[in-house]
Order: structure tokens, then sequence, then C-alpha cells
């Protein structure tokens, strides 16, 4: 729906959430309780429970109607010892401050935890995409490109897709950047951003890669577990990038959608749902909406759905605690960042479900973003073949890790995989020291 004037229009009503916390609290008590368990130091607990960098810029954009808006746009930059800032961008009404600084302590955690030599990151502006049209989206992602400046770089900060953003939105930023450097230094900045389109310097296997990660912990679960994903059934909050591709690459091993939803409303069918049929759905609407091969069904429907694996892809904090209490599957797998508030992970731990935390689960995109970063400086590259293996090797040996973590800590997956990711960083600390 394209806005035609300037005027800011109203969201569409969402079908409901949980109730919403603090991103950035949630995560500090996660980092908190991995602190305690691993004897972490005061002095690096201390730089790491805030954000290096906290930026906001306010910047004007001619709307189709020739009107002028303010946009808010935010970078947070959480740590950068291991390395360059990474970190997705969001497009959201609901961006806030607090939800950037959770996000970015995410990026830090995931980029120790799986060895990458990069740090954490997270942008966004607060509007809705979905009220603009095209030319308008592409002028407001310039203006915010511009306006953050020499705050992102190939070798300081490097943006990919999140919410609200997909390759199109990176190649205006990489375009709009690469403009502002001399003409003999161009081509060299094209890794300024990740998750471009293939032609723009993308990597094969960036836009399936957080979905396929996640299938490979899921592969690894059910191993571990003597269950079998073949004839098994799923349902997954989001059917956008991370979720689709999850549930076609599912479908594929022969697991079963039985219940998604997003923004507009949630549907199921116990028979089953075409991910690929429904994919084609939402390009044509924009939501899983109206979807023929399901009945709608409300929000509280889906969290309590028959299912074997629950898998949240949408936003943060969605699972509280009457979703944890009502969910049936046997594990939680996390496609988005940040879904279980701390009460939900209580009760999903006390009734014995399995959770597979996001900085483990949903690593797949930030992996294959350092692929394409290296290609891009190596102006190399690889084919899917070469991607895909590199990133079930990763995810595989990463996800073995936190299991022995786990089984020789007697501590849950989430605490073992942050305790494995604040080692290195605890280490980088003590060798470097802390300037002056
Ligand atoms: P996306 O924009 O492609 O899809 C988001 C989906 O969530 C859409 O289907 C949208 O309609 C739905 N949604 C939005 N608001 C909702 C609401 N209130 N209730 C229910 N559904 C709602 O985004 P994405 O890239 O797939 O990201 C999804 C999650 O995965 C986010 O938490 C993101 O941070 C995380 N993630 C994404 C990547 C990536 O590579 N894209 C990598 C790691 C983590």
């Amino acid at each position: 729906m394209a806005q035609k004037d300037g005027t800011p229009q109203s969201v569409p009503p969402s079908p409901g959430s949980a109730h919403k916390g603090n991103l950035h609290t949630v995560m500090q008590a996660q980092l908190e309780k991995a602190a305690r368990a691993m004897n972490l130091s005061s002095d690096v607990y201390t730089i790491l429970a805030q954000p290096k960098t906290e930026l906001i810029v306010n910047f004007p954009v001619r709307m189709d109607s020739g009107k002028y808006v303010l946009f808010k746009g935010y970078r947070v930059q959480h740590n950068n010892i291991l390395g360059p800032y990474k970190g997705g961008i969001r497009y959201h009404e609901d961006v806030t401050l607090d939800e950037l600084k959770g996000l970015a302590a995410a990026m830090t955690w995931k980029c120790a935890l799986h060895d990458i030599p990069f740090g954490g990151g997270k942008g966004g502006i607060k509007f809705s995409p979905r009220l603009h049209s095209r030319a308008e989206l592409e002028r407001i992602t310039r203006r915010y490109t511009h306006a953050l400046g020499d705050n992102i770089g190939p070798e300081l900060d490097i943006p990919a897709p999140d919410v609200g953003t997909n390759a199109q939105t990176m190649v205006w930023i990489m375009d709009t950047y690469m403009n502002l450097r001399g003409t003999g230094e161009k081509n060299a900045v094209r890794r300024v951003v990740t998750g471009k389109s293939i032609t723009a310097g993308g990597s094969y296997g960036r836009e399936a890669a957080t979905g396929q990660g996640l299938v490979h912990c899921v592969t690894e679960w059910a191993q571990g577990r003597n269950f079998n994903l073949n004839g098994c059934s799923f349902a997954v909050q989001g059917f956008g990038n991370v979720g689709s591709h999850a549930a076609k690459i599912l479908s594929r091993m022969g697991a079963t959608l039985v219940a998604t939803g997003d923004y507009k409303g949630y549907i199921a069918n116990p028979e089953g749902m075409n991910p690929y049929k429904l994919s084609e759905h939402v390009t044509q609407h924009g939501s899983v909406e109206g979807y023929r091969g399901a009945r709608p069904i409300g929000r509280d429907d889906f969290f309590g759905v028959e299912c074997d694996l629950m898998i949240p892809a949408a936003l943060e904090l969605e699972i509280g605690e009457k979703e944890a209490r009502a969910i049936k599957a046997k594990a939680v797998i996390e496609g988005a960042n940040g879904p279980c508030t701390t009460e939900a992970d209580q009760v999903l731990g006390d009734r014995g479900i399995d959770v597979l935390p996001d900085i483990l689960v949903n690593s797949g995109g930030v992996a294959v973003s350092y692929y394409e970063w290296l290609q891009n400086k190596r102006s190399e590259r690889w084919d899917l073949e070469e991607v895909d293996g590199r990133l079930e090797k990763r995810m595989k040996r990463t996800y073995a890790m936190v299991r022995e973590t786990a089984a020789q800590r007697k501590i849950d997956y989430r605490t073992a995989a942050y305790i494995i990711g604040l080692e290195r960083l605890q280490t980088a600390y003590a060798e470097r020291g802390i300037f002056p």
C-alpha cells in the first residue's frame, strides 16, 4: 500500500502479540545468567553490558507527493574486539533504541559463538515500509545511508538485511556508499553491506542461509533425540525470509507445515500446507492471510496448535509466559532474535520443552554474510555447493560444541552458547588488555 501524500497512514491492525517487555533487559538477563555460570570477569561484564556506540539520525525525505517527512534512524554498535561491527538493518514501526541495543548485543554473542571475526551491531528506521512506494523506500534508504556517513564501512561496520529490508535495500545502501567515495575506491567498498543481490556482489546461498542454518540445527537436535523429521509436523510464526525458507527446506525433508502466521493473521491446516504455494500467495498478497489451502485461526490457537516443532521467525518477545504454557511442541527453534521472554524460557524449561537458542539457530545468515564479505574482499565468486558446504560444516561444528558444553556443565543450550562466545571475548580482552 503506497502512501500518497506523505501523511502517515495507520498500520493495519496486528493480530496481537505477547506482552512486550524490553529486549535490551531480556538480553542483559541472559548475559548475567551466563556470566554467573562461567565466572566472567567483572570488567569484561561491565564492558559487554552496554553497547560502545548508540547513534540516532533524523533525516528529511521527499515523499511522492512533494511533501517532506522527517525519519528517525538508528545504528547501535555493541562490540568490535573480534572484528568489524556486523548486523542487520530493520525497517519497522516499532523500532526503538532499546530493541536495537538488544539485537546488537545478540550479534556480538552470535559471531563470537561461531568464531566469525566480526563484532555486533544493529540499525533501523522507525517506520512501516509497507506504507511506502518503491521510490520512497529508495530515497529513505539512500538518505539514511548518507546520514550514517562514515559510521559504517567495509572494515568498520557492515549492515545486512533484517525485518522489513532485503537484497534491494542492501544494493541501495551499497550504491549510495560507493558514490560517496572517490572513483578509485568505489569497487573496493562493495562489501560495506552483505545480503546484496548476486549481480551486485552478493553470495549464492545468502538469501536462504538463515533458514538453512536453522534446519541444520533441527537435524542435529533430531539425531540427538532419535527423532524422525520425516513425517513430523511444525508451525512457523512469520513467513518472511527466515520462516519461509526454513519451511521449504523442512518440507523437502518430509516434515509438514501445519500452522503459520504473520503481521496480518494466522492460518492452519492439520493436513499440511505447501510452503512453495504459500510463498507465491505471500508474494502476490503481502501476507499469508487468505491462503486457500488453510483456514484462519487466532493467535492463541496458533501457539496451542498440535505440532512437533514450534519455530518463531517473526519478532522478538512473541513467546511470553502464556504462549509458553500453551505450546505443545517438543522443541522451540528460535529463528527470530529474542523470541522468548525470560519467564517463557523458564516455563519451557520446566515443561521439558527443548529450546534451541537464537544465537545458535539463526546464525546461518551472518555466517554466509561473512562468506559474502570474504568473496568481495578477494574478488571471488564461490558456487552454491561451496557456500552450503561451508555453512553446514560450521553449523554442525558449533552445534556440537554447544551440546557438549551444555552436557558438561549441566546447563541449558542458551547459557552454553553464551558461555562459548563469552569465553572467546574474555580471552581477547585478556590478551589485548583494556586501553589505555
Ligand atoms: P522478514 O521481514 O522477511 O519477515 C518477518 C515476518 O514476520 C513477516 O512474515 C511478517 O509479516 C511477520 N511479522 C511481523 N510482525 C508480526 C507480528 N506482530 N506478528 C506475527 N508476525 C509478524 O524478516 P526476517 O528477515 O525473516 O526476520 C525474522 C526474524 O529473524 C527477526 O527476528 C530477525 O531479526 C531474525 N533474523 C533474520 C536474519 C536474516 O538473515 N534475515 C538472520 C538472523 C535473524
